[in-house]
């Protein structure tokens, strides 16, 4: 390999790793500003951001990285596309070009109605206005449009907006997959419907003290293998979790004294993003080696520690004694199985983020269907909260009594994140491969649970996911972990084996 490769390889690298030292500055004010930044605070911490993003902006689309790129694409370093040197050339030429397509003039229209459109909605919502929000809605699609007319795509506009989310994956696939999923989950949800047995949920609501809550979220997050010592626990508004840089991933929970439900699962779910940042690979970090596959691999894992996991009868088998002398008088007269069948409660509702892990798919689907209708022109905005009622009424029986129940509940959209929303359902379906592919391979696991052992499972997932960063995509991922492509089957066998015996299905 020549020197001049080598040389122009380490000053790539140099560049982007300065670029990352901005990002994780941007993440540090944007991780303050939802934990702990005073309300005054707000507009001149919105100046700092923007003024970050624009200088990360500008770097990412510097003309010598183009150069850069474009002569290493064509030497030695790129050959193996699935080495460190290839994926770190290949993918940030794929993002660089996709970058410069952009015009200036798009990116700024679609920063500023996004912004625009979130303020909105956060007016609107409470108000029950869809009016309100409709304009800005009309606009956000038609520079959604034109974005994917900018970018290009290889089969229909949709793909272009998924690829932000899902590099390299086809609006054709997650609509085969996830049609196969809604085939056989809504008569799963009717028989459990029609089984007529019900949980007694009412335990969840008694009065959980919020110290005792905090001291349980962190047990079971160390217990699953965050490392504290690279991260830390605090509290928000809506639970997320962030990279502040590489040995600095930071999670969040929201505790609720009258709902233990609220803060253990989030903190499982965003303990199972974490330990993904933290086992991707140090040495790469603010390179694609050292990034995430996609956002649907990322939700995979916090899936799988928050469901598969944490609401398994083996977790609770282990952690209920601890559970309950935590929380002596709400639990003290509680059963394991009663406790068990309570955080597994299945029952379809309104909204998204307070469903079940089965129907939550079905929320999903829905909202695909409509965003891909709205971006083909097939569906008007104005007629939106209609076909919003009606999918509701087919697929879960049930019709928003208000839009802001309905169409309004989620933020997404009035942010212009349309082509986001499949990534959570994929997320379940990668989420259910791969324990199904670990539990064949260390199993079973479910005895290791029980005995309090989580850590063959997260270096299961280190050695077969986090280790490669973005050397794979997440279709690539999963046939080389499974030996298959993408399939329902494994989640619809998951949701079968826990809620029959629940249920009395079967
Ligand atoms: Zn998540």
């Amino acid at each position: 390999m020549s020197e001049k490769h080598r040389k122009r390889f380490d000053q790539l690298c140099a560049h982007a790793r300065e670029t990352a030292l901005l990002a994780a500055a941007e993440s540090a004010l944007e991780w303050d500003e939802r934990t702990m930044m005073p309300t005054a605070a707000a507009e001149y911490r919105a100046e700092q951001l923007t003024l970050l993003a624009g200088m990360i902006h500008k770097r990412q689309t510097a003309p010598e990285l183009g150069e850069w790129l474009a002569e290493l694409a064509e030497g030695p370093l790129a050959a193996d596309l699935h080495s460190p040197e290839g994926t770190t050339i290949l993918q940030m030429k794929h993002d660089y070009e996709r970058d410069v397509k952009l015009p200036q003039s798009l990116v700024e229209e679609l920063t500023r109605t996004a912004s625009l459109g979130q303020h909105i909605w956060e007016a609107a919502r409470p108000k029950n206005d869809f009016a309100a929000l409709r304009p800005v809605l009309e606009k956000l699609l038609d520079l959604k449009r034109a974005e994917a007319e900018a970018v290009g795509y290889p089969e229909t506009p949709y793909d272009a907006l998924l690829e932000d989310y899902e590099p390299g994956e086809l609006t054709s696939n997650v609509q085969r997959v996830l049609a196969e999923l809604r085939e056989a989950l809504v008569p799963l949800v009717a028989e459990i419907a029609e089984s007529g047995r019900e949980p007694d949920v009412s335990i969840l609501a008694r009065t959980y003290p919020l110290g005792a809550q905090e001291a349980l979220s962190k047990r079971a997050a160390a217990a699953i293998g965050y490392e504290f010592h690279r991260g830390r626990l605090d509290v928000t508004a809506h639970p997320f979790c962030t990279e502040l840089g590489p040995h600095d991933c930071r999670i969040t929970t929201h505790y609720d004294e009258h709902f233990l439900s609220s803060s253990l699962f989030s903190t499982l779910h965003e303990a199972g993003h974490a330990l993904y940042d933290q086992g991707l690979p140090a040495e790469w970090y603010g390179l694609p080696p050292g990034e995430a596959a996609s956002l649907g691999i990322h939700e995979s894992q916090s899936r799988m520690w928050e469901n598969m996991v944490g609401r398994s009868l083996a977790f609770w088998r282990h952690f209920f004694p601890t559970a309950q002398s935590a929380f002596p008088d709400a639990l003290g007269d509680v059963s394991l199985e009663s406790f068990h069948f309570a955080i597994n409660d299945v029952r379809p509702s309104l909204i998204r983020i307070e469903a079940d892990e089965a129907t939550y798919n079905l929320h999903i689907l829905l909202r695909f269907e409509l965003e891909q209708a709205m971006l083909a022109g097939d569906l008007p905005v104005a007629d939106l909260p209609g076909a919003w009622n009606d999918k509701y009424e087919k697929y879960l029986s049930v019709r928003p009594p208000t839009d802001s129940d309905g169409v309004m509940q989620d933020i997404h959209w009035s942010e212009g994140a349309i082509g986001y929303f499949p990534t959570y359902a994929l997320g379940n379906l990668y989420a259910a491969q791969f324990f199904e592919q670990a539990n064949h391979d260390l199993g079973p696991l479910d005895e290791m649970f029980a005995r309090g052992e989580f850590q063959p499972l997260r270096e299961w997932l280190r050695t077969h996911i986090h280790a490669h960063g973005r050397c794979y995509s997440a279709a690539e991922l999963v046939q080389k972990i499974t030996g298959k492509p993408l399939s329902h089957d494994p989640l619809i066998a998951h949701l079968r084996a826990k809620l029959a015996p629940l249920y009395g299905l079967n």
